[in-house]
């Protein structure tokens, strides 16, 4: 798709470092008053505001491990690459405004395909509103490498950690869980067709919701806001990446509380159960281990409830308890299943 057999595409080694960097970030444009310098000198300058505290979080990405370039358009990698950051920075209720964006390429790979990658990272940027304030570049002997660090704000005091859950308080999901991980499954079959049969077009249009959750997820910038105009301060928070299963057993030990999920509760898009039962996979050990759905797992205390009620993206799935008693799924047979961690990486594996 995008590698340089025929010598079409201008290579990377004819701009050298430097000028592969000026033509990957000289569309940048700064938009956030706290950012004093941008890309261009030794390192970046942002003001520190009054009653602020600053929030940072960096994550790896690597080709083959967190993503398959076969299946994986670059511009939605670039894409991808950003919003997850970013759903870690929404995750502390707080607000991204700069990223750097550090990359390691091989040869391998011509210009235009990094042009495609940076046009992904700089539709993410307008879209969530940050800027794009440094990186590095280097070069790797073979494989992509993808580093962010997401910088964000959040009022004093108001960061909201994973350890502040309390016995009584209601766990709450946004959105619904499970469509990444099945949009993977589709992608893994549509791969293994076309590398027996490489003239097959797939047909994705009925795995639509699936396969964009999977190549385009967003992060849910809409949530703490959404949270803040219903005047209602979640006591704990985590973003699921790795799976429903683990965030929840995270939020439990870092609080010290026990917990019950229900699995009638549990939100699920239509694709998602039709998808499973084409799969023959359970719809709902899929939402609990599949991963990347970027979606908040939060608990609030139940006297907030009233103020989230019926909102079309908020779902109480279940509630916490003390630590003795655990953490468990109640089953729509009424049996409790100790919830164990799976995330999806391991799962892969079975
Ligand atoms: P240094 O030698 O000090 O590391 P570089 O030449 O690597 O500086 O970088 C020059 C400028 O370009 C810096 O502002 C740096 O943050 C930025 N930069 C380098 N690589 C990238 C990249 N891949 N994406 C965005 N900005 C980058
Ligand atoms: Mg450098």
């Amino acid at each position: 798709m995008f590698e340089n057999k025929d010598g079409s595409k201008n290579s990377i080694s004819e701009l050298g470092e430097f000028g592969l960097i000026d033509h990957l970030t000289k569309n940048f444009q700064i938009k956030r008053k706290t950012t004093v310098k941008g890309i261009g000198d030794d390192a970046a300058v942002l003001g520190c505001e009054p009653e602020k505290e600053l929030v940072i979080t960096t994550d790896l990405l690597l080709e083959n491990v967190h993503f398959d370039l076969s299946y994986m358009p670059l511009k939605h990698l670039g894409y991808k690459a950003v919003v997850v950051n970013l759903s870690d920075v929404f995750a502390m209720n707080a607000e991204p405004t700069q990223i750097t964006v550090s990359i390691a390429v091989s040869n391998r790979f011509p210009v235009e395909a990094l042009e495609e990658l940076y046009a992904g990272i700089t539709a993410a940027t307008k879209i969530y509103n940050v800027d794009v304030v440094g990186g590095d570049t280097t070069s790797s002997t073979k494989g992509l490498l993808i580093s962010i660090t997401a910088i964000g704000r959040v009022d004093k005091g108001k960061a909201v950690y994973r350890s502040g859950a309390g016995i009584n308080d209601l766990l709450v999901v946004s959105g619904d869980l499970g469509a990444a991980y099945m949009g993977l499954q589709i992608l893994e079959r549509e791969k293994q067709v076309f590398l027996v049969n490489p003239k097959s077009q797939p047909d994705l249009e009925p795995y639509s919701y699936l396969v964009e959750r999977q190549l385009k997820p967003e992060a849910r910038q809409d949530i703490p806001k959404l949270l803040r105009d219903l005047e209602v301060f979640p006591t704990a928070m985590i973003d699921i990446s790795d799976g429903l299963s683990s965030e929840i057993i995270h939020i439990c030990n870092n609080s010290g509380v026990g917990c019950n999920v229900y699995e009638d509760k549990i939100p699920l898009d239509p694709q998602v159960i039709s998808v499973c039962e084409e799969f023959k996979l359970d719809s709902t050990t899929i939402a609990l281990n599949g991963g990347e759905d970027y979606e908040l797992l939060f608990t609030i205390k139940t006297e907030d409830y009233p103020k989230i009620k019926g909102n079309p993206h908020l779902t109480v799935i279940g509630h916490m308890t003390q630590a003795e008693e655990g953490i468990h799924l109640i089953t729509r047979a009424d049996t409790k299943i100790p919830i164990i961690a799976r995330g999806w990486n391991a799962m892969e594996k079975d």
